[in-house]
Parts: C-alpha cells; structure tokens; sequence
C-alpha cells in the first residue's frame, strides 16, 4: 500500500480514503461515492477493511464481527473503488498478540463521553488505527459517516491536532426504508428484534417533535425516550445525549441541537443520531 501510494503521489494523483470495518452497505458505499466526487475521475479511491482489535472491549463483539471479503470486493469494484487496502493484524499491530506493541493515540476531550463513557477503551483504539491508516494510506481527503457522529468528531479534532495533511469530509447515515440506520451490525438482529429496532429512529422523530416549539427540558425528554424504548420488549437505552454538534458539550434539546443514542437490541448494541 505504501509503494502504491508513493507511486501515486509522485504522479501528482489525488487519494481518497474511505476506511471500514467490512462487511459492506449502502452508507459505505455512500461514502465511497463521496469520496469519488471529492478526488474526481483520476483520482484514486482507497477503502481500508480491518476490524480493529484495539476498539473492541474484551467483552465486544470482535470474534463474531460480520466479514465476508469475497462480497465486500464485489461491492467495491461495482462502486468504482481502485484500491482495497486489507491488513492483518501482525502488520497492524506487529508484536502485538505477544504483548510487545505500545504506541497509542488518544484524544483527551471529545472522546470522553457518549460512547467513550459507555466503552472505555473504543476510542483510543479508533484514533490508534484511524492514525495508522493516515500514515500508510496518506489520502488527500478521507471520508468518514455521520452515524457515527462523535467518531467523526473526534477524528477530526485527531487530524487537526496532529497535524495530518488531509481534509476530512462526513457524509450524511444512509438509512433503510423504515428509518433504520444501515449498519454492519443489524445482521444480528432477529425479525423480531429488527422491527424493534425501529425504535431508535423514531425516538428521534419524537425528540424533533418536542422541541419545534420553543424546545424541551432535556430530563423530562430523556424520561420520555426512554418510556418509548422501554415499550419494545428486547429494547434496553444504553444512553440519549443532547448537545453541540461541533463541541460535543452538553445542550438543552432544541433545533439545532444534536441527539444521540444508544440502544440494546436483545444482546446487539445500536447507536444513531440527527440534528434535531
Ligand atoms: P464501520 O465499518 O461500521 O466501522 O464504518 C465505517 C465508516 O462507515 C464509518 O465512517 C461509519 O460512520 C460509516 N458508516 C457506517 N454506517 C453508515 C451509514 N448507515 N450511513 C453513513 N455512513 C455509515
């Protein structure tokens, strides 16, 4: 990947990078299209695939991730994409696996609440890779999904205090027909549970609601979400957050304001947000 990319850069050739964790959809795909109109038709578009060790919890899903190369390839070369970069773990993290690897990256600030709060280590092990990949990939302008809005958040906020010579760009969730944030993860979900699952989308439908007249108070909104997801049998509210987009602080649920959740499906773990 490294000699491609220098061959690349040395033909003054524009890189874009949409890095994953496989098992591709539609809001991948989404980004891939991005990324494309971002680099134009002689750029390069690179997709990275690798379930990331270090962002799963011991007790996460890493083991049952989703993963089937043979489609995400088919997918990629469909969607137009030049190049997969697909690594493993030793050449990720060499020493790893005999516990002789310690360089990390942390983000001290964005990262600390949402999702940071409900997953410990997740995102030191997001901006370790996000770094890596930066470093090996060197794309021009690398595209991440507005689903994963802190993610995002952080990354950017990881790019510009590092330094990383490169634009990052957030495209909009793409959803299913029935509101359902696409993600790798609703494979898990059983026919049952998928209908449930609904149930986040329209939490947020609820919350935009609430707050078209003059806003709500967030306490009484947060008891409200939750009596809405408590109404699905399986579902169980990990957390709902409302706060700036960019900042991430705290703020009272009004337009403009960023809602977030969490919610158990059964044992599968979804999250989504819009700006309310
Ligand atoms: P993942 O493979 O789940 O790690 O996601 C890789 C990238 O795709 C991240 O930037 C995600 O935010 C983005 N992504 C995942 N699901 C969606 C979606 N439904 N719509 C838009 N982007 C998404």
């Amino acid at each position: 990947m490294q000699r491609q990319v220098r061959r690349w850069r040395r033909e003054g050739v524009r890189v874009g990078f949409v890095p994953t964790m496989g098992y591709l959809h539609d809001g991948h795909l989404g980004l891939v299209r991005r990324a494309r109109r971002l680099v134009g038709p002689n750029g390069q578009v690179v997709v990275s695939i690798y379930v990331n060790p270090t962002q799963f919890s011991a007790t996460e899903d890493l083991s049952k991730y989703p993963r089937d190369l043979t489609r995400d390839k088919t997918l990629c070369a469909a969607a137009g994409v030049d190049a997969i970069f697909f690594p493993d773990d030793k050449q990720m993290y060499p020493g790893r696996a005999e516990g002789d690897y310690s360089t990390y990256v942390v983000e001290e600030r964005l990262s600390q609440g949402m999702e940071g709060a409900a997953r410990r280590t997740h995102f030191r092990g997001v901006t370790t890779v996000v770094a890596k990949l930066f470093n090996i990939v060197q794309p021009d302008v690398a595209v991440f999904g507005a689903k994963d809005w802190q993610q995002a958040a952080v990354i950017r906020r990881m790019t510009t205090d590092l330094n990383f010579p490169l634009r990052v760009v957030v495209a909009p969730t793409q959803r299913e027909r029935d509101g359902l944030a696409m993600s790798s993860r609703n494979v898990y979900l059983s026919s049952d549970e998928r209908r449930q699952a609904t149930v986040l989308r329209r939490s947020i439908q609820f919350a935009r609601r609430a707050v078209s007249g003059k806003g709500a108070s967030a306490s009484r909104l947060k008891m409200q979400i939750a009596r809405l997801i408590s109404l699905e049998p399986t579902a169980r509210l990990d957390y709902v957050e409302f706060f700036d987009p960019d900042t991430l602080l705290p703020m009272a649920p009004r337009r403009g304001a960023q809602m977030a959740l969490a919610v158990f499906i059964g044992k599968t773990r979804l999250i989504d947000n819009e700006r309310l």
